[in-house]
C-alpha cells in the first residue's frame, strides 16, 4: 500500500460544504491527518500532497445507510422476478453456497464500486461480517457493520447468532474505521425474545441498531397476524426503536407509525431503487417524515436487488419518486436530497463529525469531475450532483484523510485483481439454476 501523505490540499474546487448555511464557494480544503484543518477561498499553508480540483465539485463523501456488501457477487443473478421467486429460486440457494472466500470476493467488489462512486461510509448487515470488516479496513472505507441476527423461530439458532454478534462486537469495538452495529434482521425473521436481546446488546455496548422494517405489504400482514401488532409497534415493544436505530425501507408504514419513528428519534433508511426494482409497491413517506421532524438517510440495499451501489443514482430516484407520485415537483428539492445522503446519514450513524466539509470534521471527502459533458454548465452545482451526476463521474475519494482513489486510480485495492476474482467467483453461481 503506498504511503498516505500526512497533509493534502485540495485546490481551487467548487466546494459544496453542506455546512449549516449550505455554503458553496470556489476554494481550497486542507486536510491534516484524518481531519479537515481548514476550508477557505485561498489557503496558503503548505501540504505534502496537492490535488488540483479546478472546475471540479468537492463534497462530503456519501453515506449509504443500508447495504449487504457481499451481495454484489449476485448482481444481475436474478432479475424481473417476484420477490418470493427471487428469494426462493435465486438468492437463498446461492447464499447457501457462501463461504469466507466468496464473501471476500463479493465484499471487495462492493468496496471497489463504493470507492469508485463516492461512498465513504456504509451501514451493512450480513453474515461472515468479520471477513467484511477485514476487507473494509484494508480498503480504507468506513464501515458500520453488523453480524446479522436471524433465528427464524429457533431458540438454538438465536443463541448461536447472538453469541456470534457479541464476539464480532468485542473484536471490532474501538476500531478507527469499523464501528460494530447490532442488527436483528427483521420483525418477521426474529422472535420477540431475540429482538429484546438484540436491544439489550445495543444498550450494553452502546451501539447502533439496524433492522429491516415494513419493506413489503406481506411482511406487515405476517407480523400483525403473528404478534398482534404492525412491525413498527412490535419493534417498539421489543425495545428496538430509539435514537440509535436505523429502520430500512419502511415502505408500508402509516402516518401514526411515522410519528412513532420520529418521536423516538430513529432514522428511516430510504432505498428507492431496490424497492422499485423488487416492486414492493409501497414507498417510505418521506414528506411526512420531514413534517414530523424525523431523520432520513438513503441506502442502496444490496446490489442483488438494485443492481448498483451508486448513491448518485439513488439520490436521483429518491427525488423523482416523490415528485412523480405526489404530482409536486417542489416536494423534494435537490438540496434536500443531497442532505439525506450526507448529513442525514451522518446523523443516523450518530457521527456529527461526518457529512459536511468544515474545519475540525473528519476528512471524508469526494471530488466529482466537473469536466464531464453531463455536468456542464453548472448553474446550480447541487442540481448537477443530484440530477445529472453518475457515480462514474467521481474522480477522487478520500476517507479518514486517506486517499483511496485519485484521478480514478485506486490506491488501496487492486482493481484488476478484484474484478478477476469476482468474475471467477461468479462461475460458481452460474452453475446453479
Ligand atoms: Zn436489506
Amino acid at each position: 500500500m503506498p504511503k498516505t501523505p500526512e497533509s493534502t490540499i485540495i485546490k481551487d474546487g467548487t466546494i459544496i460544504t453542506q455546512d449549516a448555511n449550505r455554503r458553496i464557494f470556489r476554494g481550497d480544503v486542507l486536510i491534516i491527518g484524518n481531519k479537515i484543518e481548514a476550508v477557505g477561498e485561498s489557503i496558503s499553508e503548505p501540504a505534502e500532497h496537492k490535488i488540483d480540483a479546478k472546475g471540479d465539485f468537492v463534497l462530503p463523501g456519501l453515506i449509504n445507510i443500508h447495504t449487504h456488501a457481499p451481495m454484489s457477487i449476485l448482481r444481475g443473478y436474478g432479475d424481473d422476478m417476484t420477490l418470493e421467486t427471487w428469494l426462493n429460486n435465486r438468492i437463498w440457494p446461492a447464499e447457501a453456497k457462501f463461504n469466507s472466500e466468496i464473501i471476500r470476493a463479493g465484499t471487495d467488489l462492493a468496496l471497489l464500486e463504493m470507492i469508485a462512486s463516492g461512498t465513504t461510509a456504509f451501514n451493512d448487515m450480513y453474515f461472515f461480517e468479520d471477513e467484511i470488516a477485514e476487507q473494509t479496513e484494508k480498503a480504507g472505507l468506513r464501515g458500520f457493520l453488523a453480524e446479522a441476527i436471524i433465528d427464524l423461530g429457533s431458540a438454538e439458532k438465536a443463541k448461536e447468532k447472538l453469541a456470534k454478534c457479541e464476539s464480532f462486537v468485542k473484536k471490532w469495538k474501538g476500531n478507527e474505521l469499523i464501528e460494530p452495529v447490532i442488527s436483528p434482521h427483521g420483525a418477521y425473521t426474529c422472535t420477540p425474545e431475540t429482538l429484546v436481546k438484540s436491544a439489550e446488546l445495543s444498550e450494553k455496548y452502546r451501539l447502533l441498531l439496524h433492522t429491516h422494517c415494513s419493506e413489503t405489504r406481506s411482511e406487515v400482514y405476517d407480523v400483525q397476524k403473528r404478534f398482534g401488532a404492525r412491525p413498527v409497534e412490535h419493534l417498539e415493544k421489543c425495545g428496538i426503536i430509539g435514537p440509535k436505530t436505523t429502520l430500512a425501507h419502511c415502505g408500508w408504514i402509516t402516518k401514526a407509525e411515522v410519528k412513532t419513528i420520529s418521536k423516538a428519534g430513529a432514522t428511516l433508511a430510504h432505498c428507492p431503487v431496490s424497492n422499485m426494482k423488487l416492486a414492493t409497491g409501497g414507498y417510505a413517506p418521506l414528506p411526512e417524515m420531514f413534517d414530523a421532524g424525523g431523520n432520513v438517510g438513503l441506502g442502496t440495499d444490496g446490489a442483488a436487488s438494485n443492481n448498483t451501489l451508486d448513491m448518485f443514482e439513488t439520490m436521483k430516484f429518491c427525488a423523482l419518486l416523490f415528485k412523480h407520485h405526489r404530482w409536486d415537483p417542489t416536494i423534494l428539492p435537490a438540496q434536500k436530497v443531497l442532505d439525506l445522503a450526507t448529513i442525514g446519514g451522518a446523523k443516523a450513524m450518530r457521527r456529527p463529525d461526518l457529512g459536511s466539509i468544515e474545519p475540525g470534521k473528519t476528512a471524508d471527502i469526494i471530488i466529482v469531475d466537473g469536466k464531464r459533458p453531463n455536468l456542464v454548465p453548472a448553474y446550480h452545482p447541487v442540481s448537477n450532483l443530484v440530477y445529472a451526476a453518475k457515480g462514474a463521474d467521481v474522480k477522487t475519494t478520500i476517507c479518514n484523510g486517506k486517499i483511496l482513489m485519485e484521478n480514478r486510480e485506486f490506491k488501496t485495492l487492486n482493481f484488476e485483481k478484484v474484478l478477476e476474482k469476482a468474475r471467477k467467483t461468479a462461475e460458481i453461481f452460474a452453475k446453479i439454476s
